[in-house]
Formats: C-alpha cells, structure tokens, sequence
C-alpha cells in the first residue's frame, strides 16, 4: 500500500530500531521483482505521489554500496534490465541512498524516478553541507 509522504516521519522512527528493508514480507505488497540478491519495490511513500518511484534494494543489510559483494554487483545488470523494461518508452534517473547521518532509511537503497532532472541545485545541496 503506497501512502502520503507526510507519514513517512513515524515509519522513520521505527525504522531506527527495526529496519523496515531487511523485512522484505513487510514490504511484499509494493515489491515488483525478487533476485538473489536484490528486489525492486514501488516507493511506499513515493515523492509526489508518483505512481512510477521505484526503489533497489539489496536483499542483506548494507549501508554503502563499497560493502557490496561481486555476486550482488552481477545481479545488478538483472535489475537494470529490469527497471528499463519498467520505464519502457520513458526517461528515468536515480540516485543512490548510503548515510549513516539519520536521513534515510540506514540500508543501502536506489531511487529510481520518471522523467529527467533538471536542475541547478547540486551546488546549494553542496553548500548547505558546509562546503
Ligand atoms: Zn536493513
């Protein structure tokens, strides 16, 4: 069941104490795809309510994409093939989330949105990190 961004704050919270990705049955019902190392899922609280917010995630507990084996970086190409065949004729791009700074879910995950982004923003997300 995809819900409204607002609620995303009280799932976060427990998400500190009981990673939510690492269950993947609690997650079946916006899951897409299973590999062996990976599954794709509809973004339960997707940005915009954007029917097409895909998330990768590794099936293990991994915080940064450096902890991945070589085995999940080969299933990796599975998954892309995956999510073009998904988006089809449309235009998508991602990004990856690794923090262990309390902003996303501390399991390693990719974003995956339709359309393409535009924007100048890179330089002031780098500034409001102190650069
Ligand atoms: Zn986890």
């Amino acid at each position: 069941m995809v819900l409204d961004r607002k609620l995303y704050k009280k799932d976060f919270e427990l998400s500190k104490k009981k990673c939510p990705f690492c269950d993947i049955k609690s997650q079946w019902d916006l899951v897409i795809w299973k590999g062996d190392y990976w599954y794709i899922q509809h973004n339960k609280y997707p940005y915009l309510w954007l029917e097409d917010h895909l998330m990768v995630i590794p099936l293990s507990h991994k915080v940064f994409a450096n902890e991945l084996s070589e085995e999940e970086f080969w299933e990796m190409a599975k998954v892309q093939k995956f999510i073009k065949n998904y988006y089809w004729d449309k235009q998508y791009f991602s990004f990856m989330r690794e923090t262990l700074w309390k902003r996303s879910i501390e399991h390693l995950h990719y974003q995956y949105l339709p359309w393409v982004l535009r924007t100048s923003r890179i330089e002031n997300i780098l500034k409001e990190q102190w650069f």
